[in-house]
């Protein structure tokens, strides 16, 4: 099959590109589409034969269930049954982060097809904040399933080149949107509401980070995993958070996180990247060895944000290199930082060894 990377500038490029979007959604084929965090692949909820080609394209696995992306708030109702309770709270968080990368974990509506919530009694529900997405869930008229637009198990794409580097061959189009804004994958949230604060199990680590879900509730005690030591106790049930294997969003050169630089001994003739937080010297990982590259995260000081934007387009680059291994610092572990550790930690984990 051919891919098709189709433009959105300029504004008569938009509006072509969209309605070819819109119709292959309608026809029940799936489309890559950016969102403010990765590109996603969409496909109309109501279409088994989108839902399947999801699955078939990602080589996703049919347990993996994929997030629901709505185009208005209301639209919430439609795919998840909400007690007044929950509404009440819900409410307050649409309002704070929606439009946004925040999903919420939510009983599903019988509507909404099993292959989609992967058989559980919850569905994954989300309002990005994307203007072309956004639109082309509004001429839809529907909600369309859309998990990142990457094989299974590899890093998600944050630009249009990437997603056809994933995808090419197995879909029909591509809507070049530039590159996202955030760069991560959104915060998963499941909500329990008990006597006193409801409870804030964040199931997936991203731009809505745990600090600012903090006035509206109480944050259950997170997983902390150390890079080498794999700590089990504190992870969420596999059937709370299908498809969060601890091996994920992986290059395929062999990825180590380091935190120390006396950690690492380079080994004669083996040639390495450095992924590194700010790119200096001083930080001591810089003279280790002769890396073959060395990618600075937060070139501008732009600090975590800046280096979540970068984080998975620059594994990419180190992943074409050839080198036999990249070289990850660590990034300070506060705000975006904590997702930003938890993909490099998962990153570095071979997917053997899960
Ligand atoms: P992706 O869209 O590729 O970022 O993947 C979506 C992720 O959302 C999955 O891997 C799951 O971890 C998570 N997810 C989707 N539906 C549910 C659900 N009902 N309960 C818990 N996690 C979910
Ligand atoms: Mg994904």
């Amino acid at each position: 099959m051919e891919t098709r990377l189709l433009p959105t500038d300029p504004a008569s490029a938009m509006r072509s590109s969209l309605a070819e979007a819109v119709a292959t959604l309608e026809r029940g084929d799936v489309v890559v589409l950016p969102t403010e965090t990765v590109y996603g692949l969409a496909g109309d909820i109501t279409s088994p034969k989108a839902i399947a080609r999801i699955f078939e394209a990602k080589e996703r696995p049919s347990v993996d269930p994929l997030i629901v992306h709505i185009p208005r708030k209301e639209a919430l109702y439609d795919v998840a049954v909400v007690d007044d309770a929950m509404d009440k709270l819900l409410r307050k968080l649409m309002e704070t982060f929606w439009p946004g990368p925040l999903t919420f974990i939510l009983p599903k509506h019988p509507s909404v097809s099993d292959a989609i919530t992967a058989g559980l009694p919850t569905v994954a529900v989300r309002m990005t904040s994307d203007p072309i997405f956004k639109r082309v869930l509004h001429d839809l008229g529907r909600p369309l399933a859309a998990p990142s637009a990457n094989r299974f198990g590899r890093i998600s794409p944050t630009s249009a080149s990437a997603a056809l580097e994933e995808l090419n061959g197995r879909i029909p189009l591509v809507i070049d949107g530039g590159a996202c804004a955030t760069g991560l994958e959104s915060s998963i949230l499941k909500i329990e509401l008990t006597e006193g604060k409801p409870l804030f199990h964040i199931l997936r680590h991203g731009p809505v980070t745990a600090e600012d879900l903090k006035p509206f509730g109480k944050i259950a005690k997170k997983r902390k995993p150390s890079p080498h030591t794999k700590e089990k106790e504190d992870a969420a049930p596999a059937w709370e958070a299908p498809g969060q294997t601890d091996s994920h969003y992986a290059p395929i050169t062999p990825l180590r996180l380091l935190s120390d630089p006396s950690e690492f001994q380079p080994e004669e003739g083996k040639r390495y990247a450095l992924l590194s937080y700010r790119g200096l010297e001083d930080d001591g990982y810089m003279e280790l060895t002769e890396f073959v590259e060395t990618f600075v995260l937060s070139p501008g000081s732009g600090k975590v944000p800046e280096a979540a934007v970068r984080l998975f387009f620059l594994m990419r680059q180190a992943d074409q290199l050839g080198v036999d291994e990249i070289i990850a610092e660590p990034v300070p572990e506060h705000s975006i930082g904590s997702a930003i550790m938890d993909r490099l930690r998962r990153a570095s984990i071979p997917a053997t060894d899960q």
